[in-house]
């Protein structure tokens, strides 16, 4: 039988299933007999403890696992939690079920703000769980223990169980629960453990099943022949050559050069970025920087994170996007109005339009770390310039600007708003950039009506990055959190690629660069269309790098133009990834 989900990365896991324990049974409301400062006494150390051990966990984890365990370990240290489990045991509720009913409180009130905050309410659940178990003296739920690799099946995962995960005994992941935007399927995707969410039946999976996880095509198999696990096998085999292949800059077959960068919220994925062979940031995504802060950070501040981004990839380019919050990245300082649909309203450069001096602090910030890298001299001639990034035309302007450009000791700094919708939100937003310093201002191509006046939007911007994520969402009305409309988030949807090719033709028009920094240019096959469409760089996590730069060495730029005509011509989503997957085969050079 042959399950179907989202498949998270693009390997193969093939072995036996492994089912998480069952969840803690709910502490049942009855009378406290254990006297009340014994209780408070047992919650606040189980508390500290719990908090101790996510911190460690995360310390042993490192990178972007560590900051969501920290993050989880001040929910367990929360003195708004603390004030709120004393009042239930002042009340008579015994230790266990003071500890729920207080973490269940704060679960719903995220679930009730929705986006992010609510995919943060499984943190929380986790949390409570490990608390109760200290309070029962049971072990903390989590990844069950075998001597064998096995392919772990579970309701969802929490952070910190995904971030743990054994990679020499867990080979995947499937996941009833989950979307793509999951902490499972972002922690999954950055430790490259094949994974598919969001499976409808994996309940029903009995432990020890032989199965083959195909996460390039969402689908596990319950009962595969002897042919499905030779291939999944040969694959495995393929991918770990390609993990061994030199760190070459992105190329077509016939050399066209079409950089790979890397997707990060913060400096701390540098290294990570740099050794899977980066050649620079498309996409610095500031807002994840301050998440957490309730009121504006101020130049200071900021000039402190943009410097060490900048000072980690001097010789390369760095793609800063300005604070693009709303919706699924609330930033209190910034919207704090309600909205009936947050997707739709005062986001991204809507959001900075309104409270300006917020924008003028952040680009003022940027300028500084750039003068601070690169030297005092640099902010001159063409400071308030033409802003012409790359001198050349398309394809070869793009190209050029990030490999190597800035020179060795200097860092290339481009600067770009999100949620551009028209020319008028490009000529704000690049008119106070350069103003402020911005040698390079460009948009994101993230609201359908920008690729439909991209050449409007080239005379001012010198650049564009499609974020694929959002232009999905809003050229095909699917709220991207949404499990239930996630059929229709996705990118290959021939109504997407359209509007990619028209911005890919606009750019190629205006002589300027066209990269793609959304979810898309991670999936190998879809990027090899993207450039076939025009787009001139792709950025993406850096886990997907190796995967990409193999399959761009396997497509001439003719060849790319095929099949973007291919998907084009489909007439669903799925229709475009099989026309182009057959004629990819056909076409294959290596
Ligand atoms: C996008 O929308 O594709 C994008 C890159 O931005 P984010 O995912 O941060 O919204
Ligand atoms: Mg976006």
């Amino acid at each position: 039988m042959v399950l179907n989900g989202v498949g998270v990365g693009r390997s193969v896991a093939v072995g036996p299933t492994l089912r998480m324990p069952e969840p803690l049974a709910e502490p049942i409301d009855e009378v406290a007999t254990e006297p009340q400062p014994e209780a408070s006494a047992r919650v606040q150390a189980a508390l500290a403890a719990v908090s101790a051990d996510l911190e460690a966990r995360g310390e042993k984890a490192g990178g972007q696992a560590q900051d969501v365990l920290n993050a989880q370990a001040l929910m367990a240290a929360d003195p708004t939690i603390v004030e709120d489990i004393e009042a239930r045991l002042g009340d008579g509720r015994t230790a266990e079920r003071a500890v729920f009913e207080a973490y269940a409180g704060f679960r719903d009130l995220l679930v009730q703000m929705g986006g992010y905050m609510a995919e943060r309410a499984t943190d929380l659940d986790d949390v409570s769980r490990r608390v109760i178990a200290h309070l029962r003296g049971v072990p903390a739920p989590g990844i069950p223990e075998s001597d064998a690799p096995f392919i772990l099946v579970a309701h969802d995962l929490a952070p910190a169980d995904t971030a743990l995960l054994d990679l020499g005994k867990v080979l995947g992941l499937i996941t009833r629960e989950g979307g793509p935007t999951s902490h499972t399927a972002i922690l999954a995707r950055s430790k490259s453990i094949p994974a598919i969410v969001g499976v409808e039946g994996a309940e029903n999976i009995v432990d020890g099943t032989f199965v083959v996880l195909d996460a390039a095509a969402g689908t596990v198999d319950t009962s595969p022949s002897d042919g499905d696990v030779q291939d999944a096998r040969q694959r495995l085999a393929e991918r770990a050559s390609l993990a061994a292949a030199p760190l070459t800059p992105g190329a077509l077959a016939d050399g066209t050069a079409i950089p790979l960068l890397a997707n990060l919220g913060s400096a701390d994925g540098a290294a990570e970025a740099l050794a899977a062979g980066a050649e620079g940031v498309g996409l610095f995504r500031t807002e994840f920087l301050f998440l957490d802060a309730s009121v504006a950070p101020t130049v200071d501040e900021q000039f402190v994170e943009y410097q060490r981004m900048l000072r980690a990839f001097v010789g390369k380019k760095v793609v800063v996007r300005v604070l693009d919050a709303g919706a699924d990245k609330p930033l209190s300082f910034l919207n704090d109005a309600p909205e009936e649909n947050p997707a739709l309203g005062l986001r991204g450069i809507r959001a900075l339009r309104a409270s300006e001096q917020i924008l003028i602090d952040q680009l003022t910030a940027l300028a500084r770390a750039e003068e601070a890298v690169n030297g005092a001299g640099v902010l001159g001639a063409g400071r308030h310039g033409s802003g012409a990034a790359d001198g050349g035309a398309g394809r070869a302007a793009g190209a050029g600007a990030a490999a190597g450009a800035p020179g060795a000791g200097r860092v290339d700094l481009w600067v770009m708003a999100p949620m551009v919708a028209d020319a008028d939100d490009s000529e704000y937003f690049t008119t106070v950039a350069r103003e402020l310093g911005i040698q390079v201002a460009g948009v994101m191509a993230e609201v359908p009506s920008s690729a439909l006046v991209a050449d409007q939007i080239f005379e001012t911007a010198d650049f564009v990055s499609i974020g694929t994520n959002d232009l999905t969402q809003y050229t095909l009305a699917a709220d991207r959190l949404l499990g239930s409309v996630a059929n229709l988030q996705d990118p290959w949807h021939p109504a997407v690629l359209r509007l990619v090719g028209m911005l890919g033709r606009a750019g190629l028009d205006a002589g300027k660069p066209v990269g793609v920094c959304g979810e898309a240019a991670a999936d190998p096959l879809l990027a090899v269309v993207l450039v076939g469409l025009g787009v001139t760089s792709l950025s993406m996590t850096p886990a997907a790098i190796a995967d990409v730069r193999a399959e761009l060495a396997r497509h001439t730029t003719a060849e790319a133009e095929a099949l973007a005509r291919a998907a084009l011509k489909a007439t669903s989503a799925s229709r475009a990834r099989i026309a182009v997957t057959r004629l990819a085969a056909a076409n294959a050079v290596g």
